[in-house]
Order: structure tokens, then C-alpha cells, then sequence
């Protein structure tokens, strides 16, 4: 039985990067604001995930153009996708979708939104940290992307046209050049990009419960609970719990790739997907030494130094959200990061897998829900949730405290779907 009622202002569901800088930034707006999670804060997606801070341009990840990338990816062979033949059928409406905003002129449109946020990201994480007094786990060391060939370099440049037009700063450098940057990299690449503008953090899970311990520390109420429904009742809302009732007057949803489990039941119907993907930790060999995420565009992985050793994260798995882990993946691209870095044995048993909550257009939803008075989304930041999470949250509250917001909502809203 749930005999016990609280109540709250606010609820906010979900407990990742997003929600909890959700709750943080409401907190501080005078709101009254219970933040809830299963877990305790940062221990999902927001734990295992690269930890870039993307600040400059976005190009979102297209659906493939040249056949010839098709069929190399229809042999599920490859270390950048892997999918499950079985769900395919299911993901193919989602991927009809990517395809019709793989164009240039939409991959510009998607990415000049999502780059409105961007823009303030590595700022408001490090204002966010230095208030944690973690400043410790931010790196403003940038990022480097390889290229296997100049085939490859070409045909990849929509990015450094769009730094060229709006002023933001890059360097191509070859194998010597990048090596003065990253020592121990071996020149197995033909060229490298370096992104001085993109930060990293050593361990964005602890990032995360940073964010929540402001928001305790701002008095704001943090609960471990399973959320099983939110329904609307009369002048607000009834969010159920396994423990609990919580009478609520606004609720947010920032639930990343389970977001939808409790927009369904009120009738929603937004195209939101998973994107999985794994990582997995190395100790580096010797005195090799890395300073800063190096992505292997070939492959599709992300090698990154972190708290707990070197990171390899995986590009996209397409399969059912609960389906158990198959990562194949890992051994394909460790095999070809054992030929770029110096790497020992894995430190950890097992991989961890993680989803990206994906929406076809690459934006995320940030807003209030079309039906529901009280009702607000802020989930489906992709590829891009750690970077964007604090950006995303401020721009929420915004909008559900009033003020001039830190972007144009227009291109978030969810009646786009
Ligand atoms: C391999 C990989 C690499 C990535 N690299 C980067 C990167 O370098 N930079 C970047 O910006 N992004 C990156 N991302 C994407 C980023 O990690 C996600 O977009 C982001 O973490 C999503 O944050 P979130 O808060 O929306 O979701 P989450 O962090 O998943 O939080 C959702 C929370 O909801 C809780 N929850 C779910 N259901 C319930 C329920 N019923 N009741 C109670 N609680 C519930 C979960 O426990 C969880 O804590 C990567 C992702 C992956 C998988």
C-alpha cells in the first residue's frame, strides 16, 4: 500500500545530468523541488559516457549517403554500428527519420540549434564545478579527431566549414604535430583535428552527483525511488512511487532513454529511440600517458583518460532499450585502439553499457508538454546529454519561472512531433 502523501512544488524525474541540473536551477529560482531517482544520482547514462563538453559547432551523426558506407555497415561487422538484425524492423521508422534530416541543409539546421546550446556549455559546467568545488575534474584540454585517410578528412568537413563561417577555432595538424599534443599516440592516422574549444571532465558520473549535492545544499530534497506513473489530478499531479505518493503542482520529466515509459500511458507518442553503447576501462602501458579524448572516426570509439583509467566508449548499438548486452563492439574497437595507444589489460570484469535517448532530429525536447498544463520535458539529449544537460536545465527553468531565456526554446519544443 502507499499511504504516505507528500507533497512538492515540483517533481523532478530522473536524477542524470539533466535532471539534476534541472532541479539545481529551479532550486534556485525559490521553487520547491523534490528530485527523484532509483538510483542514486549519475549511475546511467550520465555515469559511463565520454565526458566531452562539446562548445563549439554541432554536426549531428547523419544517416550514411554513400552506398558504399551502407553496405559496409549492412555487414554488422563494423566497430562505429552494430545492430540487431531482429529489431530492425522496429528501428526502421526511427532511421527513416534520420535519413530525412541527413541532408546538408537539415544537418545545419539540427546542428545550429543544438549549437545554440552548446555555446554556453563549458562555461555553465565550469561554474557548476568550481561551485562543487570539483574544478579538480574539468580538463580544458580539447579533443582530437583522427582520420584514417585524406579520403575520409575530406568527405567529413561540414564541421570545420561551419567553425570557418562562425569564427570558431580548429588546427589540422599530421601524425608529428599531433604527436607533440599526445606523445604516445602512435602515427597510425593520416591526420588529426584539434578542437581546442571542446573540454572534457575526468569523470562525469561524479560531475553529476556534484550537481545534486548543490542542489541538497540549496535545500532541495533528493529521494531514491522507483517512479512507476504520473497522472493528472485536479490542480497538478499525482506522481506514484513504489513507496510513495507525491502530490505534485508542476512535474518534470527528465527520465533520458526512459522518458518514455511514463509519457506513454498520457497518450504521447514522441519518436524517441536508444542509441546503446558500451566502454570499458584500460590502465595505459608503461609511462603512456593521455591527456585529452581522442576519437578514432574510422572506428567510431572515444579513448579518454578518466578517474578510472582510460575509457574506450563505443559508437551506437541499434537494440531493443532491455535487451541483454552484446558488446561486440568493445573487442573490435579495442583491437584498433590497441594499434593508436599503448594499452594494458582492461581494469574492469565487465563493460558497461549505456543508451543515448535519441530523437531522429538530434535536438532534444526542452519544454512543456503539449496536453498537460504543469506537465514539462526535458529528455532526448542524444549524443550530447552530459555537454548539454546544464545548458537544458537552465533553459527549462526559464521557461517555468519566466525571464529571458539563455536560448530560443522554438526549435526544443515537443510539438514539432
Ligand atoms: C557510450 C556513450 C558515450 C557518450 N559520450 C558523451 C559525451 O562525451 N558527451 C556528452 O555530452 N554526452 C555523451 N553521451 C550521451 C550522454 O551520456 C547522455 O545524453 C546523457 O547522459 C543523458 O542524460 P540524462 O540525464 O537525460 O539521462 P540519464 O543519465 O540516463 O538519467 C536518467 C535517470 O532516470 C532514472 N530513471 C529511469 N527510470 C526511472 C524510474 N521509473 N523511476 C526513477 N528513476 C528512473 C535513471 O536511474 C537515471 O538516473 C554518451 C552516451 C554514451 C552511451
Amino acid at each position: 500500500m502507499t499511504a504516505t502523501i507528500t507533497e512538492s512544488e515540483i517533481v523532478v524525474l530522473g536524477a542524470g545530468m539533466v535532471g539534476a541540473a534541472t532541479a539545481l536551477e529551479l532550486q534556485r529560482r525559490g521553487r520547491e523541488v523534490t528530485l527523484l531517482d532509483r538510483k542514486a544520482p549519475g549511475e546511467e547514462t550520465s555515469y559511463g559516457n565520454a565526458g566531452v563538453i562539446e562548445g563549439g559547432p554541432y554536426v549531428p551523426l547523419a544517416f550514411p549517403r554513400d552506398p558504399r558506407d551502407i553496405l559496409r555497415f549492412a555487414t554488422n561487422r563494423q566497430p562505429a554500428l552494430h545492430f540487431h538484425w531482429r529489431f530492425l524492423p522496429w528501428i526502421a521508422p526511427w532511421l527513416s527519420a534520420l535519413s530525412r534530416n541527413s541532408s546538408e541543409a537539415r544537418l545545419r539546421e539540427n546542428g545550429a540549434a543544438v549549437h545554440s546550446l552548446t555555446t554556453h556549455a563549458p562555461q555553465l559546467h565550469e561554474g557548476l564545478l568550481d561551485e562543487a568545488g570539483r574544478s579538480d575534474l574539468l580538463r580544458k584540454t580539447g579533443w582530437l579527431q583522427l582520420y584514417r585517410s585524406e579520403a575520409a578528412f575530406a568527405a567529413d568537413g561540414l564541421k570545420r566549414h561551419i567553425a570557418d563561417e562562425t569564427g570558431c577555432a580548429y588546427s589540422v595538424l599530421d601524425p608529428d604535430a599531433a604527436s607533440e599534443l599526445e606523445p604516445h599516440l602512435s602515427p597510425a592516422f593520416h591526420k588529426a583535428v584539434y578542437w581546442p574549444s571542446i573540454w572534457s571532465v575526468a569523470d562525469p558520473g561524479a560531475a553529476t552527483k556534484a550537481v545534486a549535492e548543490l542542489f541538497a545544499g540549496q535545500g532541495g530534497r533528493f529521494a531514491r525511488m522507483e517512479v512507476v506513473a504520473v497522472e493528472p489530478v485536479t490542480g497538478g499531479w499525482r506522481v506514484k512511487t513504489g513507496q510513495a505518493e507525491i502530490a505534485a503542482r508542476h512535474v518534470v520529466i527528465a527520465l533520458g532513454p526512459w522518458s518514455m515509459d511514463l509519457l506513454r500511458p498520457l497518450g504521447y507518442r514522441f519518436p524517441l529511440a536508444v542509441k546503446r553503447g558500451y566502454h570499458l576501462h584500460f590502465r595505459g602501458k608503461g609511462n603512456a600517458t593521455l591527456s585529452r579524448p581522442v576519437v578514432d572516426l574510422a572506428n567510431g570509439y572515444v579513448i579518454t583518460p578518466m578517474a578510472q583509467g582510460i575509457r574506450l566508449t563505443t559508437g551506437v548499438e541499434f537494440a531493443d532499450r532491455d535487451a541483454p548486452a552484446t558488446p561486440v563492439q568493445i573487442a573490435r574497437a579495442e583491437k584498433a585502439a590497441r594499434g593508436l595507444f599503448p594499452l594494458e589489460a582492461p581494469v574492469d570484469p565487465e563493460p558497461w553499457m549505456g543508451r543515448r535517448p535519441c530523437l531522429p532530429d538530434s535536438r532534444p525536447i526542452i519544454g512543456p508538454a503539449p496536453r498537460h498544463d504543469g506537465l514539462w520535458l526535458n529528455f532526448g539529449h542524444a549524443h550530447l546529454g552530459f555537454t548539454l544537460g546544464p545548458v537544458s536545465a537552465r533553459l527549462l527553468a526559464e521557461m517555468m519561472n519566466g525571464g529571458t531565456p539563455i536560448a530560443d526554446p522554438t526549435p526544443f519544443a515537443a510539438t514539432r512531433f
